[in-house]
């Protein structure tokens, strides 16, 4: 029998030994968190699948991605999900759990799964484990242990393992108002760029209110071994505005530089918006690496002339977190490209959020399974929410590489004969999300059934 390790069992690792354990495989878990010396940072219990932070799956609602994924998840028989409805909470359009519930029967169904064995201890020697199991699999999310970071650092190359996250929110560009902003080039510097930057104007007044609202607004507290990841050239925006409230005028507010192509003149301050995928559906906020809680960056950017409807697709934030450079370092069935017999799940692989670490089980599940037993591989469809977004973890730009929640800009557009399949009238937004979710939903089922 083919023997497994796995490394981690939080939400990925749970969802994965689950899915692995149908099959004929011995199973070996290595868990530090049920040693009560280690600390991991935010975990608090020795459940496994723990929530680190809120009880919220996000909305169920299918015009959302949240929604859409978890919708197929459960297409997909997956065992948190299924468990998450039996243990859901009234929560509006939310699938939230009753935290203990939902981790204590996860703890206990995994316990009682045969061929399975629980090392109650850190993984520490890749090389050693690599030598002793047909595959190993690492699941040790966004607190990987310092032991073995090191290590999956030196066998990818220490520059495509990162150890925080800078993130500047996602914006959708359809929700941009384009009467109000103008595309230039970055500080009209001529080069090959063309006019690829969208540009929100502010005047003096809206920039100094910008600025004192910005230093009032509340921030995210800080976790353990955050504190490390704040350096100058990487400091979130409220910080340079609480340096001098002209800082920002000489970093991402800048204005100077810039030509208004609508009326020819410079700006006093602008926040630039740079493309960040093929289709040019999603936009990121430049140099806006933020801690602001997020009510706080809806209520304060959609204060942005030119951003007062927008769609934020992901917000912005500053946390530690391991993740690799998937793009760079991952083949497709998700091994490591430089030992494949080391497989990746969950956030350290590339994905951001609960629903989606749970979900990237499923894409590496398939790659073992075909590893061990030559099996001819299951292609997640490109139009579903779980096969975008194993999509973006090779298709994405190695440069400037970042993990990614689930959203809408990560599926294909609707082609004409899926406009007349699944697109109803009514408010342009939402049921164009719904058809997407439509299509990818009516494509599975004809799969599964
Ligand atoms: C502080 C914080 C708050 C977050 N809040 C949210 C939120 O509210 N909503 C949301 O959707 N996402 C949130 N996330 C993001 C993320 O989706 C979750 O962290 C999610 O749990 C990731 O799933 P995972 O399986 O990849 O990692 P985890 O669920 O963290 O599981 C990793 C497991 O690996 C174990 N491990 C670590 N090192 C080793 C080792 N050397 N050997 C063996 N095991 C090891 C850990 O003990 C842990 O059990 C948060 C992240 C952080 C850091």
């Amino acid at each position: 029998m083919p023997k497994v390790c796995i490394i981690g069992a939080g939400l990925s690792g749970t969802e994965l030994i689950f899915q692995l354990s149908k099959f004929n495989i011995e199973i070996f878990v290595y868990e530090p968190r049920l040693d009560p010396l280690y600390k991991s940072g935010a975990h608090k219990s020795t459940f496994f699948a723990e929530l680190v932070c809120s009880n919220s799956l996000r909305s169920n609602k299918l015009h959302t991605a949240a929604g859409l994924l978890k919708e197929e998840l459960r297409l997909y028989n997956s065992f948190l999900i299924k468990l998450a409805d039996k243990h859901a909470v009234p929560a509006g359009d939310a699938l939230a759990v009753s935290r203990d519930d939902f981790c204590k029967e996860a703890t206990e169904s995994i316990l009682q799964l045969p061929n399975l064995k629980v090392i109650p201890k850190e993984a520490d020697d890749l090389d050693k484990l690599v030598k002793e199991f047909d595959a190993v699999c690492v699941c040790a999310g966004p607190l990987a242990s310092k032991g073995l970071s090191e290590q999956l650092a030196k066998i990818t190359g220490e520059e495509y393992l990162y150890f925080y996250d800078a993130i500047a929110p996602l914006l959708e560009r359809s929700s941009i108002d384009m009467g109000v902003c103008f595309k230039a080039e970055r500080y009209g510097i001529p080069g090959d760029e063309g006019a690829d930057y969208i540009n929100c104007p502010l005047t003096r007044e809206q920039y100094y209110n910008f600025v004192e609202e910005l230093i009032k607004a509340k921030k995210a507290p800080l976790h353990e071994g955050d504190e490390g990841v704040f350096f100058r050239g990487c400091m979130p925006i409220e910080a340079m505005a609480e340096d001098a409230p002209d800082t920002l005028l000489n970093g991402p507010m800048r204005g100077d530089g810039l030509i208004d192509s609508k009326n020819y003149t410079t700006p006093f301050s602008a926040v630039q918006l740079r493309q960040d995928d093929l289709n040019a559906s999603v936009y990121n906020m430049v140099g806006f690496q933020t801690r602001l809680i997020y009510s706080e960056q809806e209520r304060l950017f959609r204060c942005i002339p030119g951003l007062k409807n927008v769609e934020f697709l992901r917000f912005g934030s500053m946390h530690r977190n391991t993740f690799l450079n998937a793009p760079k370092v991952l083949n497709s069935d998700m091994s490591l490209k430089l030992n494949e017999k080391i497989f990746v799940s969950g956030q350290i692989s590339g994905v951001e959020g609960y629903v989606e670490s749970i979900a990237s089980a499923f894409y590496t599940v398939e790659g073992i399974f075909n590893k061990l037993f030559k099996r001819s591989v299951f292609e997640f469809p490109s139009v579903t929410a779980i096969g975008s977004l194993k999509r973006h973890l090779s298709d994405a730009n190695p440069k400037n590489f970042q993990p990614m929640k689930m959203n809408f800009g990560l599926l294909p557009e609707l082609s004409p004969s899926d406009k007349k399949l699944f697109l109803e009238k009514g408010n342009k937004r939402h049921e164009t999300r719904l058809a997407l979710s439509k299509r990818s939903i009516s494509l599975l089922k004809k799969i599964f059934t």
